[in-house]
Parts: C-alpha cells; structure tokens; sequence
C-alpha cells in the first residue's frame, strides 16, 4: 500500500496552495484530481484560436509591491510570484442600465467619490457617509478577523459588531433614496451570488474596500496560469498529482483518518486529507454519514447551497473598442430594483432582465487573445435546481435559447457585436457540475446569507481527525479566500505533525 503524510483531494485554488503548503515543508503528498488538468474553476479551455478564461473576472487582495495584500504575501512565500504576471484594471467597475445611462468607478477612491457625487449630486452627502462607513466597517474587520484580534470587543470594533447581522440593502436603504444609485453601489453582489436583500453588509464593504485598496488584477495567461505556476512549485518540491483520477473513499476508523481509495482503486494510507470538495460529497459520498459526527451533519443541513452560472465565452474578431467596450468590467443591468425578484429570477431557467457581468481581458490586457480578437466572458447567476429538471432532450434547445437572450442584451448594448462572433460557448449551472462536482453546480460553496457570514462562516476542521476543508466550502469563497484557505488549512497539518 502506497503511503502519504498526506492526501489533498481536489486540485482547486484551495486543493492546490494546501499542496503547495505541505511540500514546500517537506511532506510527502498526494493531491488527486477528477479532472485532467489543475484549476477547478481558475482553468482555461480552447475553441478556435481563443483560449477562454473561465472564471476570474477580478483578482483582489493582491496589491502592489509596494503595498503588497495578503494574497501577494502567501504566493511569495509559496514562491510562485517570479513565474506569474499580473496586469492591473483601472476601473472597477461600468455599469450600464436600458435607459443608456453608464457610469464607471474607478479603483480610485476619490476619483469614485467625484464621479458618483456628480451623477448623483441629490445624494452627495450620503455618499460620502456611505464610503467613510465602508472604510471603517473594513478596518473593524480587518483588525478583529485578519489580525485575529485575541480579545475582540463592541468598544473596540464598534462598527464591526452595530452592523454586523445587517444585510446590505437595509445599510443602502438608510443612506440612499435613488434607486439607481442603490444598484450601481451594490454591483459586487454578482461576486457573492447573493442579492443585497441577503447579503451581510460586511461582504459589501469588504469587496468594495479591497479593490480600491488593493486593486483588482487580472493574470498575464488567466486564471489557468495562477493555477499552473502552484502545481508545478507542488511538484519541484517532491510532490505527486494524479489527474483523471479522483478519490473514490475516504478510510476513517475510530474517528480518525486512515486512508483514501482512488478511483482506480489504489488504497493510500494517510492521517491526514486535504479535502477540496465540497462536505456535502466528502461526508455523504466520500465517507460513510454514519461515521460523521451527528453535529457535523446538522450544521451541514442548516446551510443553503449557492447560486451556479450560465456563461457566455465569446471570442471576437476585432479589438474591444470596435465593439463599444472600452472598460474590463461591466455589469449589464436591465433592472435596477435591488429589493425584489432577483433571487426569482435565479431560480428560473429563462432569461428576462437578469444582472450580466461582462468581462472582456483584452481591454486591460492587449495580449490576452490573439492580434486583433478579444474575448467576453459574459455571466449570469441561476440556480442549479431547475436545469436539473430538464429532459435531457431539451436541454440543449434550453441552453441556446438562453444563450440567445444573453446575446440580445449584449447586441443592444454593443451594437454589432453579435456579427463579430468568431467563437462562442455556453456554459449552464450542468457544466460547472461536471467539471467542478459540486452539488446543484454551486459556484460559491455554501450560500453566504446574512445569517451564515462573519461569525458564523462554516470552518476547515472537521471533527474528524485528521480531515481538513480547503477552499469556498470552508469559509468565504474567490480566488483570494480559497487560495488563502488552502494555506491555512496545511498550516493547520503542518502544525499538528510539528514540521513546522
Ligand atoms: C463563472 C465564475 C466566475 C467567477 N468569478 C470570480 C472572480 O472574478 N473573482 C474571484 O475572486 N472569484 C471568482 N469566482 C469564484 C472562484 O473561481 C472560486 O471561488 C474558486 O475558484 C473556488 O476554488 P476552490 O478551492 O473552492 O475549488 P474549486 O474551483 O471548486 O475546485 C474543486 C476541485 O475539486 C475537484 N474535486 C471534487 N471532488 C473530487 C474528488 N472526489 N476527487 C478529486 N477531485 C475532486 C474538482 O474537480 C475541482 O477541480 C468565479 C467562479 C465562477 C465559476
């Protein structure tokens, strides 16, 4: 029987910085992957002469050298940022409504400040309360849970612990009257899955603070790159990856990890899993239930699972400014009712007036796609239940027909676009199920409701000894927290086999 200090099952962010982690110390590890290559959704995938970026719209917590974010300190340490290349975006964010009115924030903090006070000079003051609370709601939380403050306190974290079970429509609806000004500032909830009526005001402030902090990036490569330059740091290091074959079983005994079966049936002994899956299939289907602690799978069934995507990767054959689009990303909303309908409108299989976000690399980065192409990766959120429901003979006639709504919404906005397309693919809530294994094709791990953020977030332990989560299942997810859980969670291992 082959043996392994450890075994990560899944070759996520989060699967593959908890690889990384534990080599770089000396571990012996094996990291097991369904698919054929390493990423889960930070991958890449080719049509034509197009290589499509699959899921990274906006990098955060990156920074600068100069003023280097969290994320940029863990790669160094992993040693992976001398093999990657990263391209700042200047904007924020465009957001463009039917009646033609467009607006672009800046990740200046003031330029953003100018631009909103001049279209909305009715809210002027209201806007500037709202962007002081943002930066000291984020400095609460950061200090409290970043620095991890031993000895936090309603006098010390004042505004961390007045707004914390608050959800992001009510701090909105008690500075603004406009509701356009409402939905350009709540643009981010299509980065959470979550609608404001839902989403902790914290998740708001923190998304918005970071980028102008931090900035958003994107990777010379995409995502696919990020994803690349981990594996191969995991495998100098002495590590072993399997792709094509994922794990099978878990072996636990006596409330302890004993192994994991792979696929092709090769037994590892281990006493320590990674897992980058999600709880659900590491407890139900990977382990026996009945050797899960009854607390585990309670808090298991008390949370909600989160939105999947319908996406469009187009690739064109002109650049972006023949098209109309001169900003990376923006968010196509054809309905600025931030209060109602929009989790019905995830839950339906058609599209009507959903939030899309369009990214498209090249404007930031002319080298993304081919000399004179660019790509859009256009994405709307829908619930995976109902393209469960689906014959399977009607799902293609489904899935074109939405994707011919989305293509609509964009042909409107960006005139001509529609006679550009050199390539397309769709990809349905089914696809991200497929590829990525996650129940209903969630795409955020567990839905992060009001109720379930900060200080109740789901955790990495597991009260099976020996089992760790990594990744959107085991807290907050994005690129920056499930590159980040990772780390933590073979921090975790790396601790208790005193290898540190
Ligand atoms: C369309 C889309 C757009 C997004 N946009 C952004 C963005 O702009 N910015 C941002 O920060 N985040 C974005 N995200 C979110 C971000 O991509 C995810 O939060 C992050 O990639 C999830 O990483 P993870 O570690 O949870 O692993 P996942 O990507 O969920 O991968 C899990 C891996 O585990 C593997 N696996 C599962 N079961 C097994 C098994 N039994 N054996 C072996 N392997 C297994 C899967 O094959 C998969 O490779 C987006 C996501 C999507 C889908």
């Amino acid at each position: 029987m082959q043996a392994y200090d450890a075994v990560v099952i899944g070759a996520g962010n989060g699967g593959l910085t908890a690889a990384a982690t534990l080599a770089q110390k000396g571990l012996n590890v094996m990291l097991l992957e369904r698919h054929n290559i390493p990423g889960g959704a930070a991958t890449s995938f080719c049509r034509g002469r197009f290589e499509f970026e699959v899921a990274l719209h906006q990098l955060s917590g990156l920074g600068t050298p100069e003023k280097p974010g969290l994320l940029r300190m863990e790669l160094d340490k992993l040693g992976v940022m001398e093999d990657l290349e990263f391209v700042e975006i200047s904007d924020l964010y465009n957001v463009v409504t039917p009646d033609g009115f467009r607006i672009t924030l800046k990740t200046d903090r003031d330029e953003t400040l100018a631009v909103l006070k001049d279209a909305f000079p009715h809210e002027k003051d209201a806007i500037q309360k709202y962007f002081d609370l943002m930066a000291s709601y984020a400095n609460d939380m950061i200090g409290a849970f970043i620095f991890r403050d031993p000895e936090p306190s309603r006098q010390k974290y004042p505004n961390l612990y007045k707004y914390a079970l608050q959800n992001s429509k009510e701090i909105l609806g008690q500075d603004f009257s406009d509701p356009v000004l409402k939905a350009v500032l709540s643009g981010f909830w299509g980065y959470s899955g979550v609608p404001p009526t839902r989403l902790a005001f914290a998740y708001m402030a923190m998304v918005l603070f970071q980028y102008m902090e931090f900035k958003p990036f994107h990777i010379k490569g995409g995502s696919q790159a990020l994803s690349n330059a981990i594996l191969n740091k995991f495998l100098s290091n002495g590590g072993t990856a399997r792709f094509s074959c994922g794990a099978k079983k878990i072996i636990a005994q006596d409330g302890k990890i004993k192994g994991v079966v792979t696929d092709d049936d090769v037994e590892i002994s281990t006493d320590y899993v990674v897992s980058n899956a999600s709880p659900l299939s590491t407890y139900n289907h990977l382990m026996n239930p009945q050797q899960v602690p009854e607390d585990a799978l309670v808090e298991m069934k008390s949370r909600n699972l989160s939105t999947s995507a319908l996406t469009l990767f187009i690739g064109f054959d002109c650049e972006p400014d023949e098209l109309g689009i001169t900003e990376s990303t923006n968010f196509l909303m054809d309905n600025t009712d931030i209060s109602n309908g929009l989790l019905e409108r995830m839950n339906r299989l058609d599209i009507d007036d959903e939030l899309m976000v369009l990214s498209c690399y090249d404007v930031s980065d002319p080298e993304f796609s081919p000399p004179g192409t660019c790509q859009a990766n256009v994405v709307t959120l829908k619930y995976g239940e109902p393209w469960l429901r689906i014959p399977p003979r009607q799902y293609h006639d489904v899935k074109f027909r939405c994707a011919e709504s989305m293509l609509q919404r964009i042909e409107e906005i960006y005139p001509g676009a529609r006679d550009h397309i050199e390539e397309i693919e769709v990809g349905t809530p089914l696809t991200h199920m497929r590829y990525l294994g996650h129940p209903l094709g969630a795409i955020y791990g567990y839905e992060m409701l009001t109720k379930d953020a900060l200080f109740f977030q789901p955790s990495r332990y597991s009260p099976i000894q020996g089992l760790f989560f990594a990744g959107g299942w085991a807290g907050d997810n994005g690129f920056e927290p499930t590159l980040r859980s990772g780390i933590s969670a073979a921090k975790s291992i790396i601790r208790r086999l005193g290898a540190g």
